[in-house]
């Protein structure tokens, strides 16, 4: 999901005759000189416009203001292309083109291929793209990836993660927020990128950051807010996260850094991207190059609506398929990213997330990508070509996100009351077990159960990212005040350790949102897309209120990097290495990893979660056991020994016992 209300709908002017069937015959061009090139002694624009009776492109000294210093008629060359060579270097000018459709000049579009823009990213630039390379770059390099099993992803705003004045940041709410090390709160606890570190995440995703439209980059010194889920630019970065949005070499430079700085420690970044939609219809610099044509229409031509912002993207047509193919990977190239999150996914159709999967990995075999499964509206596009989660096992080397471990753990995303397996209520142990196993077919696993899913969407666990909250909907802690009205807080706490541990011991990988290890909250705000820092900000003061918390998390990340038995490839190797108990106790899970699973130096791993607000005895083999988790607690190296015989399991929280 995303935030439906983030963007005004827009007048739907401009109707489509004919339907979209037309757009068929538009030549293709696949060329990779789009836009500007500057070569030794002259400079040379290029737009695809193949419906356009003429194009022009407006030279300026500044990125604001003033008119152009030069227009330039561009000539239609083959291809829909159309040309312009200017002899001479244009570094440090801006630059919009103008098309000329059905006898009008419409408004001016920095194009579809700006790489560097200037404030509010109304021009583009003409910039010297190897000036703006931090030192050591050519070496920079993001972790290895042998599966994405193996992340552990920490979902991130920039202005939530700094700005607050506990962080002890100086770069508040920027790129560079994440190059300074050495901050800490004033108790002296890590934040910033050291708190990464301590953390043990292998992945930062941030959320949008490329050039998005509603923070107006020209007044950063009043309170503005968004998530970011409004594209404008999709390939030059977001201005409000620089130290100066009117340099275009700046952004470019500064998210390098934080790039660098990250892959310093060891930490992979993951963008989230939003190709499903643009923040405008008719004046979004699709619609302003090629009007129609990268979007998908209704019958009487108005824009479809799958985003529930006011428009969809039509990934099926050729240019629009290469656009986000050929984005994806410039940014993987240009800024080393190494993953990308696709925003309502299936509005994309599976051949596109097939070639971005496959294009991306012969780039880089490290990668991940993973997307949201579904739409928030219905669209024109065929369902069996969604790239739905339910349609994961269409595509290759794609994740997405397990709905049916998130409600099932917490209680449902729309019902702000209602309870789930770790917060007390019965009858969700079957689906909290279609998100144990990845979501992959599994002998013991009755997916006619299930609350979501009625079957093994998942051709392996690698095709799940298994997850309690994220930065939509309440955050965990502000959902468990809601549910649990009467619980105390440390109850509430133990269920949050309940939900997480849940999460990194599912087979599938774990994803985490920013700040719930410190138990932070956004003041009962589900919708916080454009809330005030109030609201957003991670309070890190909260990480020495909540030290236990912090660490409880802290080892949980370390139990499942320490051993693969939790993180299984194939679905084969889960169906036989993980097995449930036959017992069934209403609110009690219980299941066992055998036979070193996954090779890990543990024989066996007894996991048992109890959701109810009474301990559950159960019988466990006579055996040295190293307790790793029990009563609330948890250490990966172990709380202490059992010899097995009758456990306990307190309420609202997980043992965990293992034998080498
Ligand atoms: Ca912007």
């Amino acid at each position: 999901m995303i935030a439906t209300a983030a963007i005004s709908l827009g007048g739907c002017a401009t109707k489509v005759t004919n339907s979209d069937a037309r757009f068929q015959d538009f030549p293709e061009y696949t060329g990779n000189d789009l836009e500007v090139t500057v070569d030794d002694n002259q400079t040379r624009f290029a737009l695809w416009s193949p419906e356009a009776q003429a194009v022009r492109v407006n030279l300026y000294d500044s990125d604001q203001g003033g008119a152009p210093y030069s227009t330039i008629d561009m000539t239609e060359d083959t291809d829909g292309v159309w040309r312009v060579t200017v002899p001479q270097q244009l570094y440090g000018k801006f630059y919009t083109f103008n098309v000329k459709v059905d006898g009008k000049w419409l408004d001016e579009t920095p194009g579809i291929w700006a790489k560097a823009v200037g404030t509010n990213g109304e021009r583009a630039a003409i910039i010297d793209f190897s000036l703006t390379n931090p030192e050591g770059w050519e070496n920079d390099k993001g972790p290895q990836v042998n599966a994405i099993t193996d992340a552990v992803i920490y979902e991130m705003h920039h202005r939530d993660f700094s700005i607050h004045p506990s962080s002890g940041i100086q770069n508040k709410g920027k790129f560079l927020a994440l190059t300074e090390s050495g901050t800490s709160n004033s108790d002296g606890f890590a934040t910033g990128i050291d708190h990464l570190k301590e953390l043990g995440v292998t992945h930062v995703h941030i959320l949008p950051s490329y050039d998005y439209n509603s923070v107006d980059e020209s007044k950063l010194d009043s309170a503005q807010y968004n998530w970011g889920y409004d594209p404008f630019n999709y390939n030059a970065p977001e201005g409000s996260y620089s130290t100066n949005p009117a340099d275009p070499a700046v952004r470019i430079r500064e998210m390098k850094e934080m790039v660098k700085s990250l892959h310093d420690a060891g930490i992979g970044v993951i963008m989230d991207v939003v190709y499903n939609h643009t923040a405008n219809n008719d004046d979004s610099n699709f619609s302003l190059t090629v009007p129609g044509y990268f979007y998908r229409h209704r019958d009487d031509g108005s824009y479809s609506d799958a985003s529930g912002c006011g428009n969809e993207t039509a990934s099926e047509r050729s240019m629009m398929q290469d656009y986000i193919v050929n984005s994806v990977k410039y940014w993987a190239d240009e800024y080393h990213i190494d993953g990308f999150r696709f925003d309502l996914m299936a509005i994309h159709d599976i051949e596109t997330m097939n070639r971005v999967a496959k294009e991306l990995k012969e780039l880089n075999p490290n990668i991940i990508i993973y997307g949201e499964g579904w739409t928030a509206g219905d669209s024109p596009l065929q369902v069996e070509q969604r790239a739905l989660k339910e349609n994961v096992s269409k595509m290759q080397g794609i994740a997405v996100f397990s709905d049916d471990i998130r409600d099932a753990i917490k209680g449902h995303y729309t019902d702000a009351t209602d309870r789930g397996f770790a917060t007390g209520k019965e009858g969700l142990e079957e689906t909290v077990k279609i998100g144990i196993v990845g979501a992959t077919a599994h002998p013991q696993v009755d997916y006619s159960k299930g609350n979501n899913s009625k079957f093994a969407y998942a051709a392996d666990p690698t095709m799940v990212i298994n997850y309690v909250s994220c930065h939509d909907d309440l955050t965990l802690t502000d959902k468990l005040a809601k549910s649990m009205p009467d619980a105390s807080a440390h109850d509430r706490q133990r269920a949050a350790r309940l939900a997480q541990t849940i999460v990194f011991t599912s087979q599938g990988t774990p994803f985490m949102f920013a700040g719930e290890e410190v138990y932070r909250d956004k003041k009962g705000v589900h919708n916080s897309y454009k809330s005030p820092d109030s609201i957003n900000a991670i309070d890190w003061s909260l990480k020495s209120v909540n030290n236990d918390q912090y660490n409880y998390y802290r080892e949980l990340i370390k139990l499942r990097r320490n051993h693969p038995a939790f993180r299984l490839t194939t679905a084969d190797d889960v169906a036989r290495h993980l097995v449930f108990d036959d017992e069934s106790i209403p609110g009690f899970i219980r299941y066992s990893l055998i036979d070193n699973a996954g090779g890990d130096v543990w024989k066996e791993i007894i996991v048992m979660f109890n959701g109810s607000d009474k301990p559950v005895s159960t019988i466990v083999p006579q055996a040295q056991w190293t307790v790793v988790a029990n009563d609330g607690n948890l250490r990966a190296d172990g709380l202490g020994i059992s010899n097995g015989g009758n456990i306990v399991v307190a309420p609202m929280s997980a043992t965990i016992l293992a034998r080498e």
